[in-house]
């Protein structure tokens, strides 16, 4: 889930993994640790906490000392089986204290292998799944450490990204993956290991990516894969597309703030040479479909988790409303485990910024099991969605480094709008229409500029109601998901109870929760649907809670009556969405900002969620 990184080389082997974890810190974590080996002794440091600390522990301390140390490994935790104390933390060492390990992922059937070692003598002594696998390899190992990975992980289910290394053979690291990713830095005369690019990117940019049940074996000799039978397997060697200057803050406070500027350029870089002017359409290279396919195209169903499933709301009017193709969005656990229809003349759409997403990706093999043609929305170049699903559209948003999504929503967004444009002129959108609709997209990046500019205006709404507990966002159509992605925001980064809810659904329940204290956001955009939204206000009001009306420029007349009013540009509604989230995004930030509260790594979150 969270972060692995594995060292061997000629340098100093703690500082590199401390500084890897480091550049993964932003994925979200709760304890950490490294080993590393020298003249045949294992060294082990281990934090609940932060990175910060794990520094501090390993400065002056056995591992410290070790300057020849030339390999070594390291974790950031996630904890799913056990809470994230010291014993928990990774890497994990056998009985014998002569292998250790580092693992993201769940071993399934973790229970029944610590019952099996137990007959033979073997304890635990952290409450994690991942313990038993290191205690498994040593059980297995005889004089070889692949081999003895390899029987392990036959044995294993579940996921599964693991480097091991063991003062039995003191030249050699074995890493292996299945479901979790697992990447390898090739340097000059140094070789990286990592679940993260950016762990790796500040040493070099060859990397391979291993396969699932690929295994690698890095040694003096260079990295050799096998697959879990011992063939031997060969990888391409790829280049890593991953700006290091995008992975700093620079002069921002978070990197989330950043984010949320960066919008105009990372929507600018998302739609650079997809709109096709003269045809009125867009070009999109993993929708390179002929127009009698696209024609054929029977059903949209787009799948995800969280924001990129709010993403894929929005493009689901789109796709119904200009293509005329009926669409549906789910959560891509539900679509996995409830044996969905899929027909080879779906069209699946999986949407996931980094595109490892467990949830997503498992939905994506399963609609390709049954045949649909699946299209992958990722972020992350080289990404297992990308890669599997063969059909990438990439957001092109670069790295986004902040849990709480931001930039990849509206990049998201506006490549959804792309592809219902591309579907729609292949049925029955006119040219001119498609041109019109190209326009707007091309001022995207201006339309998010405006509400980035009323940052201050967006503070002073936001510090009014940051001793809140809880929040209610309501819109309708285009606007519904905006109020849900709003709501989801607030609640990742400032800890606000917040409810997304369609404008009309509030009173078949919710609306009994309403008093003074219970702030509406209210999204009156100046779009169809308008005034029963305001009306839903107006009952609102009517409750004392106060309400907070996003209306459109020009239009400001509509937040009279009501609490605080934030203005957004005047386009259409389906293009709403985009202007209209930056503006919750800041709210959402700002309220956070006055609470105090962790906003680039909040409590409990992971940036990628790699366990289902
Ligand atoms: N399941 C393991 C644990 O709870 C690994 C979690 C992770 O991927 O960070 O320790």
């Amino acid at each position: 889930m969270c972060g692995i990184v594995g060292y061997f080389g000629k340098r100093k082997a703690s500082e590199i993994l401390v500084d890897g974890l480091r550049r993964m810190e932003y994925r979200g974590y709760d304890s950490a640790g490294v080993a590393c080996l020298h003249d045949g002794v294992i060294g082990l440091v281990k934090n609940p906490g932060k990175i910060k600390g794990l520094r501090e522990k390993v400065d002056g301390s056995d591992l410290d000392s070790m300057q020849h140390a030339h390999l070594g490994i390291g974790h950031t935790r996630w904890a799913t089986h056990g809470a994230p104390n010291e014993v928990n933390a990774h890497p994990h060492l056998d009985a014998s204290g002569h292998f250790v390990m580092v693992h993201n992922g769940i071993i399934e059937n973790y229970k029944e292998i610590k019952a099996g070692l137990s007959q033979h003598g073997i304890e635990c002594v952290s409450e994690t799944d991942s313990e038993v696998l290191v205690q498994l390899i040593a059980y297995c190992y005889k004089d070889n450490l692949e081999k003895a990975v390899s029987e392990a992980l036959k044995k294993v289910k579940g996921t599964y990204g693991i480097v091991v290394l063991t003062d039995k053979e003191p030249g050699k690291l074995v890493a292996a993956r299945c479901g979790s990713p697992i990447v390898i830095g090739l340097g000059a005369e140094e070789t990286l290991i990592a679940s993260d690019a950016s762990a790796i990117i500040p040493h070099t940019r060859d990397a391979m990516y291993l396969e699932d049940y690929d295994m690698a074996v890095i040694t003096a000799d260079g990295v050799k894969m096998f697959d879990l039978q011992h063939a031997p397997i060969s990888r391409e060697v790829t280049e890593m597309d991953w700006d290091i200057d995008a992975a700093e803050k620079g002069e921002y406070a978070h990197f989330m703030l950043k984010e949320m500027f960066e919008q105009p350029s990372a929507i600018r870089n998302a739609i650079r040479g997809r709109l096709d002017f003269e045809m009125g359409t867009a070009i999109l290279s993993g929708l390179d479909f002929s127009p009698r396919d696209t024609a054929q195209i029977n059903r949209v169903l787009v799948v995800g988790c969280g924001t990129s499933m709010n993403a894929g709301m929005v493009g689901e009017y789109a796709i119904e409303e200009m293509a005329g193709i009926p669409a549906e969005v789910e959560q891509a656990a539900e679509f996995r485990y409830r044996n969905p229809i899929v027909t080879p003349l779906d069209l699946v759409v999986a949407i996931s910024q980094s595109g490892e997403t467990a949830d997503t990706l498992a939905a994506v093999r399963e609609a390709k099991h049954k045949g649909a043609v699946v299209a992958g929305l990722c972020n992350v170049v080289g990404s297992t969605i990308a890669r599997e699903t063969g059909r990438g559209i990439y957001l092109h948003a670069g790295p986004e480094i902040g849990v709480a999504s931001t930039k990849a929503f509206t990049c998201q967004v506006a490549v959804l709008l792309m592809m219902a444009l591309k579907l729609a002129r292949g049925r029955r959108m006119p040219r001119h229409q498609g041109e019109e609709l190209c326009r707007w997209i091309e001022r995207l990046p201006e339309l998010v500029e405006k509400v980035l500019a009323q940052n201050e205006a967006i503070k002073a709404v936001a510090e009014k109601y940051a001793d809140k507990q809880n929040a209610f966002f309501i819109g309708r159509g285009y606007l519904y998901p905006v109020a849900l992605e709003g709501a989801l925001k607030l609640k990742e980064i400032s800890y606000i109870h917040a409810e997304g809810y369609h404008a009309a659904e509030l009173k078949h329940g919710p609306i009994a929760l309403l008093e003074e204290t219970t702030p509406i956001v209210a999204l009156l955009n100046n779009i169809p649907g308008k005034e029963k939204t305001m009306g839903n206000a107006e009952e609102c009001k009517a409750r004392k809670a106060p309400v907070i009306a996003v209306v459109t420029e020009g239009d400001e007349a509509t937040a009279e009556g009501f609490d605080d009013m934030i203005v957004v540009p005047d386009c259409p509604p389906c293009i709403a969405p985009i202007p209209t989230v930056v503006a919750l995004q800041l709210l959402s930030y700002h309220i956070a900002a006055a609470r105090g509260c962790e906003i680039d790594q909040p409590r409990n979150l992971a940036k990628s969620v790699t366990v289902e």
